[in-house]
């Protein structure tokens, strides 16, 4: 195991690079460059239908641009390639595997209906607690459709954890979420499982994201606990959004570095703008990435906790 800082950029080459995403690297590129560690890029390509041909190309492309570099990645190689999840297979099918034989997989074949109709209705922004109805099923019956897989969630899965940004929290997996797919019904498997698998084997130390997956990270610590793999810390920084305060989605050709650089907005003027935003700096002045990682290493980092507009004027 190392000591050494890693932290992770994992891209889904969904589409271009946006503020959201520049945010997100730039915040796991300083933490690990400000401490002497190394960058992972990930290209985390495991949904086929939503993947964009090209799209990681332009990915990283665009954070070359930035001044975001990285020591191991898809196209630079490493000790823990490969660094594209959909040639990772290997390694979750040898997940499932270890979870199996401890007795903690079920196949499933409920359709979304199924669920719907058998699971208590979500309080708002909640999502579809799975009600387990598989769990008990006897094995080798006759399947209605090919099934998904899914993880039998301890009883007692109590999940604690300190963020490095938002403190201690914690969650009853079993009672929040339910049994939780770790391989679709057509053979994809689930983020939760690639996820947590890939941060462990590639040994990062600092998982870097945005504060909408905060509800997923006790189930990639509860498969890492299960499992027992090496669990990294976990530091979620707050969502980038637009002018009207909605999430940045990436159908915002605006707010893309791409569409910025082509409007003439400088490399120094983004990252000035996104450091500021996420704590790392008082101002909003223009700054390379070694200058904002000169400011980061000579203090510890507060990480803010506020959402943050994308600005709408450059100059
Ligand atoms: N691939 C995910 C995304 O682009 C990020 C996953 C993660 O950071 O855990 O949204």
């Amino acid at each position: 195991m190392t000591s050494r800082v890693r932290t992770r950029f994992a891209p889904s080459p969904t589409g271009d690079l946006h503020l959201g995403g520049a945010w997100t690297a730039l915040a796991s590129w300083v933490l690990a460059r400000a401490r002497g560690g190394r960058v992972v890029l990930r290209v985390e390509d495991l949904d086929p239908p939503r993947v964009v041909a090209g799209s990681a190309a332009r990915v990283a492309e665009d954070l070359t641009w930035l001044g975001l570099d990285w020591d191991e990645g898809p196209d630079v190689g490493g000790p823990f390639a490969p660094y594209t999840q959909s040639e990772r297979a290997a390694r979750y099918a040898a997940a499932v595997d270890a979870l199996d034989a401890l007795g903690l997989v079920y196949p499933c074949d409920c359709s979304r209906k199924d669920i719907a109709r058998a699971a208590s209705a979500p309080h708002a922004g909640e999502e579809l607690r799975y009600p387990g109805t598989c769990r008990d099923a006897p094995r080798g019956r006759a399947m209605k459709r090919e099934p998904a897989l899914r993880l039998r969630v301890p009883t007692d899965a109590r999940v604690g954890f300190d963020d490095g940004a938002r403190g201690r929290l914690d969650q009853d997996v079993a009672r929040d979420v339910g049994d939780f797919v770790l391989r679709r019904a057509d053979g994809v498997y689930a983020y939760q499982l690639a996820v947590a698998v890939d941060d462990a084997h590639m040994q990062i130390t600092h998982v870097v994201r945005a504060v909408d997956l905060l509800a997923s990270t006790p189930r990639q610590l509860l498969l890492l606990r299960l499992l027992g793999m090496h669990e990294p810390s976990y530091v979620h920084v707050p969502l980038v959004l637009d002018a009207d305060g909605r999430r940045l989605a990436k159908r915002a050709p605006r707010e893309t570095v791409r569409a910025l650089r082509e409007a003439g907005v400088t490399p120094a003027q983004i990252l000035g703008r996104l450091a500021q935003g996420l704590g790392l700096r008082d101002t909003d002045e223009p700054a390379t990435a070694a200058e904002i990682t000169r400011d980061a290493e000579s203090r510890e980092i507060a990480w803010t906790r506020d959402d943050w507009r994308a600005p709408t004027t450059w100059e």
